[in-house]
């Protein structure tokens, strides 16, 4: 790390800088003797001109002038507010070269912050220095202490190529789309960057199609109807958000209007013109959120019109969604993602499989398929009871859910001598409790997969679980969020035991 004690740039300079890496926000990463400036816009591989706006001790921000050289993985971002909204970070990045970077992210941090090493193919660790870097500073924040870096190497993980989308756009299943007022007029769309002013949104290109055509006719219905929309500063109005899901496999739609009151003024009307010009839509919802807060849900939920839930399948599992549940956004690679983790649990029916941190149960009820017995846990109430429902829909006798923090349910089925043969986790972003861990490493499971949606934590877990007689054979990169930053991947572990 740089010892530089002045910045060597001061605010307003114009500066021409190489882009090495991609920091967190997708800014490109560009270093000027050894101190580090973002800059929005800019790729790895380019050399750009920027002016600095803001300096700090050890990093500064630049806001991009020209591009010197271009790299040859930028293309034209296709989306017209791109730059407003901050949704998507890298349609400006050709998609090929996004999942290579998605890749190369992780085996950084495997080989950075979990000391392990990553064997095979172009391993290549040039300008992902300090994006990294900030990975691992956002690490001790979390921990509060530094990792120990004098550890015993792995023998080598094979990270493979991510599994991209062919088609990496319409991906969401899920719209949720702020409403305000403009000018007399009724918008929705996104909150403009760093501001909570509503910007109407026509189209986004990540949404299913059918999710952007419910949410600008529902828009327009309101209109129609003159109902108010919500303004959040004088805490008037009526209509907060609009949530539209849609079930990719049954093509089963949910409208939900969150709204700042009970009444709804014209409701018949409002649910005969939604139905008019969408025959897919079967549930409309109506959710009660009268509080001053960013949260969009508030506690009452009830049903206009047709059914509480829509039914959408992953492989062959069926699950129920309801206004509130928690469902997986991208339906076509969260199969794949579990797909893959099946393969890692290496199942034949006999094994007794425990699913930590398991939602609704989705990944549960996909090893339930094949394994003796699945138990999952976790810590939202609601979402088990969506997990029992869902179990019960497919007729799935082999599971059993509990409410509770993994880190002190999973040592409690310990105790009653219950034993797996695999442990599947999939925590939150910072990562697995280290009781969890220990746990983990007394049960001994002859596998554990470990699926990550950060992978600075996954590399910190992985160390602890490979001090603990667990070695990584692969992991597997699986890009849930294309456009974005975002980057899933599932780990495969064995137990090896301790020389
Ligand atoms: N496996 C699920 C959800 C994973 S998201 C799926 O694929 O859909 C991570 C989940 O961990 C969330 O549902 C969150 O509520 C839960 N969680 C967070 N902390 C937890 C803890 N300490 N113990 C158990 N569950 C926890």
């Amino acid at each position: 790390m740089s010892t530089t004690k002045n910045p060597p740039v001061t605010k307003n300079m114009d500066v021409t800088v190489e882009i090495i890496g991609i920091g967190h926000s997708g800014e490109g990463v560009g270093r000027i003797n050894g101190y580090t400036l973002f800059i929005k816009g800019a790729l790895p591989g380019e050399k750009v001109r920027a002016k600095v706006i803001k300096v700090k001790k050890n990093y500064g921000y630049g806001k991009l002038l020209d591009i010197v050289e271009k790299s040859e993985s930028r293309t034209e971002a296709p989306c017209d507010i791109y730059n407003q909204c901050g949704g998507c970070q890298l349609q400006h990045m050709e998609y090929s070269a996004q999942l290579e970077w998605k890749r190369q992210r992780v085996i950084n941090n495997l080989e950075r912050i979990g000391k392990l090493v990553v064997v095979g193919e172009d391993v290549n660790l040039e300008g992902h220095l300090d994006a990294d870097q900030s990975d691992r500073e956002k690490l001790n924040e979390n921990k509060g202490k530094q990792l120990n870096t004098n550890l015993p190497l792995s023998n080598g993980i094979t990270a493979l190529p991510t599994l991209g989308m062919d088609n990496p756009w319409n991906y969401r299943n899920k719209a949720q789309v702020p409403i305000g007022e403009h000018e007399g007029g009724l918008v929705g769309g996104f909150y403009a960057q760093g501001s909570h002013r509503i910007i109407d949104m026509d189209i986004c290109l990540i949404q299913h199609d059918l999710n952007n055509d419910v949410i600008r006719e529902v828009k327009n219905i309101a209109q129609q109807l003159e109902i108010l929309a919500y303004d959040e500063v004088s805490h008037k109005g009526l209509l907060r958000h609009v949530v539209v899901k849609i079930a990719f496999h049954t093509n089963e739609l949910m409208v939900v209007l969150v709204t700042n009151g009970e009444r709804l003024p014209k409701q018949e009307q409002f649910i005969t013109k939604i139905r008019d010009k969408f025959s897919q839509v079967v549930s409309i919802c109506q959710n009660i959120n009268t509080k001053k807060t960013n949260v969009i849900f508030g506690d009452q939920t009830r049903t206009l019109w047709g059914k509480e839930v829509i039914y959408d399948y992953i492989g062959d599992v069926k699950f129920a969604i309801s206004a509130r549940s928690f469902y997986q956004v991208n339906p076509v690679q969260t199969k794949i993602l579990y797909e893959k983790a099946l393969e890692y649990a290496g199942l034949t029916g006999e094994e007794t499989v425990i699913d930590a941190y398991c939602g609704i149960g989705t990944i549960s009820l996909f090893l339930a398929q094949k394994a003796k017995k699945v138990y999952g846990v976790e810590i939202v109430k609601e979402a088990i009871e969506d997990a029992k429902i869902n179990a019960e829909l497919n007729g799935m006798s082999n599971v059993e859910f509990e409410v509770g923090k993994a880190e002190e349910v999973i040592p409690k089925w310990k105790d009653q001598g219950i034993e797996a043969d695999v442990i599947v986790v999939d925590p939150p972003r910072k990562g697995c409790d280290e009781t969890l861990l220990q746990t983990i490493i007394a049960m001994k499971p002859k596998r554990v997969v470990y699926v990550s949606c950060d992978s600075a934590t996954l590399a910190r877990d992985l160390r602890i679980l490979e001090d603990g007689g667990f070695k990584t054979e692969q992991v597997q990169p699986v890009d849930m969020f294309p456009h974005t930053v975002h980057v899933e991947c599932v780990g495969y572990l064995v137990y090896q035991g301790i020389d």
